[in-house]
């Protein structure tokens, strides 16, 4: 199916959406925060431990505001080049420093949540077309981790209806961190070459578009939920409202998974 733009209304795909946003706080958080509270958009926030440590007010704020913050490691490594134990302090220093967020804030922690850098279980990745998935070169590390992660009260929230079977088959609701079932691949345009041509926002809004459920740009297929990617890196700030603004056009609506509450 071919979908002009401008006909965009007409094509309205009424389901779920869940937002995740990697790699925060950032300097323009706040900015973001406040477009996604006015436009009453939930969203779950990954923070590196770095960046917890020189940010600390406005992780308050967000989660003031209802917003969760997720833990996405303290400098983010690829956890398949690193050893166990500094998995495990990538993991429990981030831990301690998204709680006394909440503790600042006064609000109690609904769930620890968690996402691995670069989609690297501690067996690498593999990069798609359509994203990341996880590869399983080291079921003994990736296990370990996981484990790891339970004990800690780390879980997989409740997202529903998610129908894509290149997802389901890698059995990520399964684990105890969050993946996701559509990258917006911000990030492409930080490559040194810019990757599967996508040189700015335009190929970005243009990609959302594209009809290939399996191959991870299921924007328009309306069987199944989505989990959205976004990044928090200043130099993607640009994007970031006219990439939500292009999933409100689309028809999704967004909400926050339940929780089975460990956290
Ligand atoms: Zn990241």
């Amino acid at each position: 199916m071919n979908i002009n733009r401008d006909k965009q209304a007409l094509v309205m795909v009424k389901k779920i959406a869940y937002l995740t946003i990697d790699d925060c706080p950032s300097e323009d958080m706040k900015r973001k925060v406040d477009f996604l509270f006015e436009k009453e958009i939930p969203a779950i926030w990954f923070c590196r431990g770095e960046f917890l440590e020189k940010r600390q007010e406005v992780t308050s704020y967000a989660i003031k505001r209802g917003f969760i913050m997720g833990n996405h490691s303290y400098n983010h490594p690829l956890f398949s080049r690193i050893t166990f134990k500094e998995c495990f302090r990538q993991i429990k220093v981030t831990d301690e420093l998204v709680e006394n967020a909440y503790l600042r804030a006064g609000v109690k922690r609904p769930a620890k949540l968690f996402r691995f850098p670069w989609g690297d279980k501690g067996g690498g990745f593999e990069l798609k077309k359509g994203g990341f998935l996880p590869r399983q070169k080291n079921p003994d590390k990736i296990k370990s981790i996981q484990d790891f992660l339970r004990k800690q009260g780390y879980e997989q929230p409740s997202f529903e209806n998610i129908r894509y079977d290149w997802f389901n088959k890698a059995n990520l609701l399964k684990d105890a961190d969050v993946w996701f079932t559509y990258d917006s691949m911000d990030w492409a345009i930080l490559m040194e070459k810019p990757m599967y041509g996508i040189y700015g926002l335009r190929e970005i809004l243009k990609r959302m578009d594209e009809d290939a459920p399996e191959e991870g740009m299921g924007l328009n297929y309306a069987d199944s939920n989505e989990i959205i990617l976004l990044h928090d890196l200043t130099e993607l700030t640009f994007m970031f409202r006219p990439i939500i603004e292009k999933l409100l056009e689309k028809g999704l609506r967004f909400q926050t998974p339940k929780f089975h509450g460990t956290g």
